[in-house]
């Protein structure tokens, strides 16, 4: 096929730009560099430099088969301290994007939407038909454009999927994470154990959960990659379907820092915080929509093999 892929030289993008090349598709990335990095966009990938909104239609005259959209502005203490470069930034750019697949016919979309638009869970594992409150204007975006999909693809005949990630982590060879602002657990504590931060901060020890830190689900980047090769092989014409991705395993944020401890041998100082606003107590995804629908499975969900893998690509950049 051949497919736009928004965002591809970010973290989760490069991986799924990696992956779509090696298996025969014809790439092409837009990304603005924003976050981004030139030098993630994976050999065999065309790419176009410039603002989505703009290049898009232009793009997507040429004719394609799929657009992957990645491209977003996704930090969440960020988006509540400046809301219009969320909405803006990703909600105007999308729904720019929709209507220039609409004008020219591109017939599917993979968005990557995110656990946080379902806010504080009232049960977990969550499962896609849980209530939607997010709790940050980041997730409140990724919902606004969820809606807007759902309604192109009904009134349209695009055939949607969105993804709705819990927490990525780890790294694919020489794709992995490395934002400059780095808000994310395990790439914070690997910086401890590189040197390049005395300590971490753990936010909150006292929430009700088993240990009183927080528990989220962890996923593997390529197996996040994978479930979006799945996704567009499985997208129906006129439906929006959408999907959890997690392990469907709950990690507390003291477990998580005790395994990186034991994969990178330092002994990583921490102490603890007062709780982050917006952090909900427990994030476990139930995945069994994407397992019986999509046919994914998680081929990585051990922690230690998430983090070895983050542990590796972070050593190999130095
Ligand atoms: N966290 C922490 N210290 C840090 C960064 C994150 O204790 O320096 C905690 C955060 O409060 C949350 C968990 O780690 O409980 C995962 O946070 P992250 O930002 O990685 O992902 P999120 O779940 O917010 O998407």
């Amino acid at each position: 096929m051949k497919l736009l892929v928004t965002g591809g030289a970010g973290y989760v993008g490069s991986v799924c730009a990696a992956r779509l090349v090696e298996t025969g598709h014809d790439v092409v990335v837009v990304d603005d560099l924003s976050t981004g990095h030139a030098d993630a966009i994976p050999e065999g990938a065309r790419f176009v430099e410039g603002d989505l909104a703009e290049v898009a239609p232009k793009l997507l005259a040429e004719g394609f088969d799929g657009v992957l959209h990645f491209a977003a502005k996704s930090l969440v203490g960020e988006s509540m301290q400046d809301p219009g470069k969320y909405w803006n930034g990703n909600v105007l750019t999308s729904l720019r994007l929709l209507d220039a697949m609409r004008e020219h016919g591109t017939p599917r979309l993979v968005f990557s939407s995110t656990a946080a638009t379902y806010g504080e869970p009232e049960q977990v594992p969550i499962l896609e038909t849980a209530p939607t409150r997010p709790t940050n204007t980041y997730g409140a975006t990724k919902l606004a454009i969820d809606h807007a999909i759902t309604s192109y693809a009904a009134a349209h005949g695009l055939a949607a999927v969105s993804l709705r990630y819990f927490n990525v982590a780890g790294a694919y060879g020489s794709f992995g994470e490395r934002h400059t602002t780095e808000t994310h657990l395990i790439p914070i504590v690997l910086q401890v154990a590189m040197g390049k931060r005395d300590k971490l901060s753990i936010y909150g020890e006292d929430y009700p959960t088993p240990d009183g830190t927080c528990v989220r689900d962890y996923i593997h980047v390529l197996d996040l990659a994978e479930a979006h090769l799945l996704a567009l092989g499985h997208a129906v014409a006129g439906e929006h379907q959408i999907f959890n991705l997690g392990t469907g395993t709950g990690f507390s944020n003291r477990e998580v820092v005790q395994t990186c401890r034991e994969v990178t041998g330092h002994a990583i100082p921490a102490d603890f915080a007062d709780r982050r606003p917006g952090d909900p107590a427990i994030l476990v995804a139930s995945s069994d929509a994407a397992s019986t629908r999509l046919g994914w499975k998680p081929e990585r969900p051990d922690l230690r093999t998430i983090v070895s893998d983050a542990w590796e690509f972070t050593r190999a950049r130095g």
